[in-house]
């Protein structure tokens, strides 16, 4: 293909690219920002595979057969709630793929037009030692996410004394190694380079924990997105560059939401030791009296509501509950009763899980509120319904300077007449603290899986 025609067909992919991130800003707009997503993706592949530059198409079909395959598979079988962990697995093979492609250009310059073996362009260096110290940091960094966020190792944060002085000194080496591949093009500064930046990326990510999870997640989205521009980099493809540049600063744009959703500067989150291991037994003491409903119960107090306001939560989404809570709020909605959703920011285990599956369940989106557009009316409303939602309520977040969620903004239901806490037990959320709200007088605990308990109350009205 004419290399004029390229260069407009990826433009126009391109574009396609920027209007499917404006499109998937909003629930309305998100279907058809897919839709322009793939019609750039379609562009952008079938632009590739018409480069007379192609060696194989046999490979490349292998490629795709293999891993599509896999990606079939895998993308059937996994589970709702074990999708951040996934996002993390694939976050680690772009970066992966970068160290492979400017590994390759390192060994064979011809094959991209870059110099020969031993007289590579300096600028090319540059680029592909940035490209592949970027994918280096972001294949360890998704790896230690993984791991902790499948519960393979402690999702505790990892703090030891000298860290950041260790982090900085690693990343003064990486810069002088940098200099010393340019120089000398030896391949010893090379593979220092990916040594140390695996190390780095290791190092970087383990001191984050708990609570401060969400936003690993964001970040080693953005760096996959730069490891892909360091590859459109050796590639010299335009498209890849432009498209990595997108990922890289939309990753950042949403750590920096996800930081201001949890109130924490981006420097505190990166330097780290926030958080404590999730998912235990609450340390409350049992003393403490906790009133527990039934179905029946919860149901007497919402149809004597004008007014309830519905905090969904990680629960909701392990039991999927939410195609049984828009029934119960249609049923309520018919009773003449004003139903409102809100959505906290971190709710759930990834950036805008809670709206994804209130969508899936066709719940209208004008019913559905971001904190701070639905928190003060929390004290007008007769009843809060939080199904399967913890740590996103708790107001430890405000009172105890030693919580690892202090400073979170939280949403106020206990502002709320009566609060209905959906769950199965008294423990802990994510960030692994107590949650005082259980013990409080206006609150009823219904314990029970979210969408049994849903389902339940939905019979009961
Ligand atoms: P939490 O993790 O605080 O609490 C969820 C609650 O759901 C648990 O206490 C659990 O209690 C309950 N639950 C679990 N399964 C069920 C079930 N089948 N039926 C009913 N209840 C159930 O969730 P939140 O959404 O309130 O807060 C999110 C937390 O996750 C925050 O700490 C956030 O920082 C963190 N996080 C967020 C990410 C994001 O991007 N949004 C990513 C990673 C972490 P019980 O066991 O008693 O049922």
């Amino acid at each position: 293909m004419h290399a004029d025609v390229t260069g407009i067909a990826y433009l126009i992919a391109a574009i396609c690219f920027i209007m499917a991130l404006r499109g998937l800003s909003s629930p309305e707009t998100a279907r058809r920002g897919n839709a322009i997503g793939i019609a750039g993706m379609v562009i952008a592949v079938a632009t590739t595979l018409a480069d007379p530059g192609v060696v194989s198409f046999e490979l490349i079909a292998a490629g795709v057969v293999i891993g599509g395959a896999i990606g079939t598979v895998i993308a059937l079988r996994i589970q709702m709630t074990a999708l951040p962990q996934l996002v993390a697995a694939f976050h680690s093979l772009v970066g992966l793929a970068a160290v492979a492609v400017a590994t390759a250009a390192f060994y064979a310059p011809e094959a991209y037009g870059i110099g020969t073996v031993g007289d590579i362009k300096t600028a090319s260096l540059i680029e592909m030692a940035i490209g592949t110290a970027v994918g280096a940091v972001t294949f360890t960094g998704s790896v230690v996410a993984f791991a902790k966020l499948q519960g393979l190792v402690s999702g505790a944060p990892l703090v030891f004394k000298g860290q950041h002085p260790l982090n900085a000194g690693l990343g003064a080496v990486l810069v002088l190694l940098v200099v010393w591949l340019c120089l000398a093009e030896a391949p010893a500064a090379y593979w220092l380079i990916v040594i140390l930046s695996l190390a780095l990326g290791f190092l970087i990510i383990v001191p984050i924990g708990g609570a401060d999870m969400p936003v690993v997640i964001s970040m080693l989205n953005s760096y996959s997105g730069w490891a892909a521009c360091g590859i459109g980099f050796t590639l010299s493809n335009t498209l890849l560059i432009i498209t990595g540049a997108l990922v890289g600063s939309s990753g950042a744009i949403l750590s920096y939401i996800m930081c201001r959703g949890m109130n924490r500067s981006f420097f505190s989150v990166i330097l780290g030791g926030f958080g404590v291991e999730g998912g235990q037994a609450a340390g409350g003491d049992d003393e403490r009296h906790v009133k527990a409903g039934s179905a029946e119960d919860a149901a007497f107090v919402l149809k004597n509501a004008s007014k309830v306001i519905v905090v969904p939560g990680y629960g909701m989404a392990v039991a999927q509950a939410q195609h049984a809570l828009r029934e119960m709020c249609d049923t309520l909605k018919g009773q003449g009763i004003d139903i409102a959703y809100a959505i906290h920011p971190v709710a759930g285990r990834m950036p805008g899980h809670m709206n994804v599956l209130l969508a899936e369940a066709s719940v209208p989106y004008d019913e559905v509120f971001e904190l701070e557009d639905i928190n003060n009316e929390f004290a007008a409303a007769d009843v809060a319904y939080v199904i399967g939602a913890n740590d996103v309520t708790n107001p430890a977040a405000k009172t105890d300077a030693e919580s690892p969620i202090f400073g979170m903004p939280i949403l106020e239901v206990e502002k709320a007449s009566t609060v209905l806490f959906v769950k199965r037990s008294l423990a802990s959320g994510y960030a692994g603290v107590d949650n005082e709200l259980f013990y409080r007088d206006n609150t009823m605990m219904l314990f029970d899986d979210a969408k049994k308990m849903t389902e339940e109350i939905v019979q009961a009205l």
